[in-house]
């Protein structure tokens, strides 16, 4: 009894080192990932659902260490807790603002979406950074979106307010990602002056089994506030088919395109 309680410690002790080296190593990578140019980034498409066609992109970060991928949300983890996070962020804005010009010229209306960190947006910075990042990358402010994880609404809410208005002054969109994983939904849509409401993927997945109501509810209050609202993670022709006769505007998941490179995305913007 006492020697399997023993090892029992001595395998939790180990996968806790394990874990904790893991971190350090990426944490010691991640600080010069930009450059050695391990960092790149993938676009998935965002569909409008009445057209069928690509209304905007979603620009994803990727990081090849040794080879091996890393997940975002293990290494964006890392680079929050590490301090990485605005230069990191600031990195992708740039980059996903000069591929967006590129793709542009395939498609001149389409959007770019980018993710932001909450201690991205909790700097009283980042509106300026992104303002000089529309003008030195020459993207149009109208076709940029940034996408806002709901959680972080329970930061310090006058701040972001204030910073969320200052960025919408720019003429950017923003998003609320991740909506209904949170605790606060239903007074952030009414608290906070943004433009779309991403509603979380296991919702989508959960509309076989009883999730339709929530997602319709969703979708119904966000209308109500004059958002538009994007579905993600629709991997089914059934998922597509009932959230197209919900009304929901914008779908995006691998029914449609996973995370794709620039130049792969190319033919599909035509
Ligand atoms: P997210 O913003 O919710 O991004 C959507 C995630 O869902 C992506 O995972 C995408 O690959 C995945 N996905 C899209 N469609 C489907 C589908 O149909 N089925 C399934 N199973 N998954 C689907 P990914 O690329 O691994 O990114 C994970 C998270 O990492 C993102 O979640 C976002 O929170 C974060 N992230 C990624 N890039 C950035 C970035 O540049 N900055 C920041 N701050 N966070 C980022
Ligand atoms: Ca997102
Ligand atoms: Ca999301
Ligand atoms: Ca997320």
């Amino acid at each position: 009894q006492k020697r399997t309680e023993k090892s029992r410690v001595g395998i939790f002790d180990e996968s806790l080192r394990e874990q904790l080296m893991r971190e350090l190593r990426l944490r010691d990578h991640l600080e010069n990932a930009i450059h050695r140019h391990e960092l790149f980034l993938v676009f998935q498409p965002i569909i409008a659902t009445n057209t069928g066609r690509i209304e905007a992109v979603e620009a994803l970060l990727r990081w090849q260490l040794d080879g091996e991928m890393i997940p975002p949300d293990e290494f964006i983890a890392v680079a929050e807790q590490y301090g990485f996070i605005r230069s990191i962020g600031l990195w992708v804005l740039g980059e996903a603002c000069l591929a967006g010009k590129r793709m542009q010229k395939h498609n001149p209306e389409l959007g770019v979406s980018v993710n932001v960190s909450i201690q991205q947006l909790l700097d009283d910075d980042f509106p300026d950074e992104v303002a000089a990042t529309l003008k030195r990358t020459g993207f149009p402010a109208h076709s940029l979106d940034l996408e806002i994880t709901e959680s972080l609404f329970a930061h310090d809410k006058k701040r972001l307010i204030e910073n969320i208005r200052r960025l919408k002054q720019t003429g950017i969109q923003v998003s609320i990602d991740d909506f209904g994983t949170g605790y606060s939904s239903l007074s952030v849509m009414q608290e906070f002056d943004v433009d779309y409401v991403k509603i979380d993927r296991s919702f989508i997945w959960s509309m076989d089994t009883g999730g339709r109501a929530i997602v319709e509810a969703v979708s119904q209050i966000a209308a109500s506030f004059n958002y538009k609202v994007v579905a993600e993670g629709v991997e089914t022709e059934e998922q597509r088919r009932l959230l197209t006769n919900m009304g929901v505007e914008y779908l995006q998941g691998y029914l449609f395109l996973p995370p794709t490179p620039e130049d792969e995305l190319i033919p599909h913007l035509l």
